[in-house]
């Protein structure tokens, strides 16, 4: 299919609407490269009101590339406890570290560089990303394509299965060149806020004369399926003679990578061994996977050491259960056998 021809969207319109109803938002303040690419990796998969929280914290934490270079990653992971996605942080620190490397060294001198070509080519940092930090944080005119600017755009064409090229076409078409991340923040919050997934208010939409879905907004585009896979898993947690759970650290490459828990076992544990006690089912979600745990707890005290969580990064999944076989009461405790 050829690409849609373009030229009903009004851009004059679009950006009036964005200079006057744009939500307030702090990394739309600061021109700093660094707060911007934060808010740009923090808010893939995540929620504006929870991306808020967590850039705030990163913010707090790693003011600088250079701050976050110099620390370890155990620290990014314990600042982003809690956001998901944790490659995202494992790969931030990398980015940072080969930032500041000497641009003899194949760094960039500690300066996030500007260009798109040198964004991609930066560990975490795909077209999406290297486009929007390009343009708002540098002024340079490349198109974004996300989720938003998708739905926009299969909206105002009645389409309802535009390919990635399709869309990426139509956005490069469209770029206000004199103010393009503007541009892009403009299409992405008409998307966000009043072109949503499942009620639009087109009678606010600053572009509704040129929407040939406006009237049947919902049938475009059509829903991707995502596959979701149930995974059964179980867990004994142990206490130490300090009453510490013991965790450990994650392979860096595996789920939940860096981060620290009880060690998880996949199929369901069979029968009571005697020594540990059935605490509950622990349900978590991630996009593609539906986990549920199965958590024992032993009543033994435990041989090895355990560790204080609260010093370490843990997953919510880790906290939940945790926080479950806490709430039990039940197990090992050095109380138990005083
Ligand atoms: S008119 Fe409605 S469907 Fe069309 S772009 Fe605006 S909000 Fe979306």
């Amino acid at each position: 299919m050829s690409v849609v021809a373009l030229s009903g969207l009004s851009q004059e319109k679009l950006l009036e609407w964005y200079d006057e109803h744009q939500r307030d938002l702090p990394w739309r303040k600061t021109d700093d490269p660094w707060a911007i690419l934060l808010s740009e990796i923090l808010l893939q998969q995540t929620q504006v009101s929870r991306g808020l929280i967590y850039w705030k914290r990163m913010m707090d934490t790693f003011p600088t590339i250079q701050s976050m270079a110099e620390s370890s990653v155990d620290k990014v992971l314990k600042a982003w406890e809690g956001a998901g996605y944790y490659s995202r942080a494992r790969r931030l620190h990398a980015l940072s570290q080969l930032v500041m490397l000497p641009s003899s060294k194949e760094g960039f001198d500690g300066s996030l560089p500007s260009s798109r070509d040198a964004l991609l080519s930066l560990p975490g940092i795909g077209p999406y990303t290297a486009a929007a930090v390009s343009s708002i944080a540098f002024g340079q005119p490349f198109a974004c394509v996300d989720g938003n600017i998708r739905r926009v755009m299969a909206r105002q064409h009645q389409m309802t299965e535009p390919s990635n090229k399709e869309v990426q076409s139509w956005a490069d078409e469209q770029l206000v060149r004199q103010r393009p991340g503007d541009w892009n923040q403009a299409l992405m919050e008409l998307g966000a806020t009043i072109c949503t997934p499942k009620k639009p208010q087109c009678h606010l939409c600053p572009v509704n004369s040129s929407c040939l879905g406006r009237e049947t907004a919902t049938n475009y585009p059509k829903p991707k399926k995502t596959k979701v896979k149930e995974i059964t898993l179980w867990t004994c947690v142990e206490f130490d003679a300090d009453g510490n759970p013991v965790i450990h650290q994650r392979k860096q490459d595996g789920l939940f990578g860096g981060l620290w828990g009880p060690q998880l076992i996949e199929g369901q544990k069979p029968g009571k061994n005697g020594d540990d006690d059935f605490v509950g089912i622990v349900s978590h979600k991630l996009s593609h996977r539906a986990m549920n745990v199965h958590v024992f707890v032993s009543t033994e005290q435990s041989q090895k050491t355990g560790r204080n969580p609260s010093n370490l990064a843990l997953s919510v999944l880790d906290q939940k259960i945790l926080g479950l076989v806490r709430e039990s009461g039940k197990g090992y405790t050095p109380d138990t056998k005083s």
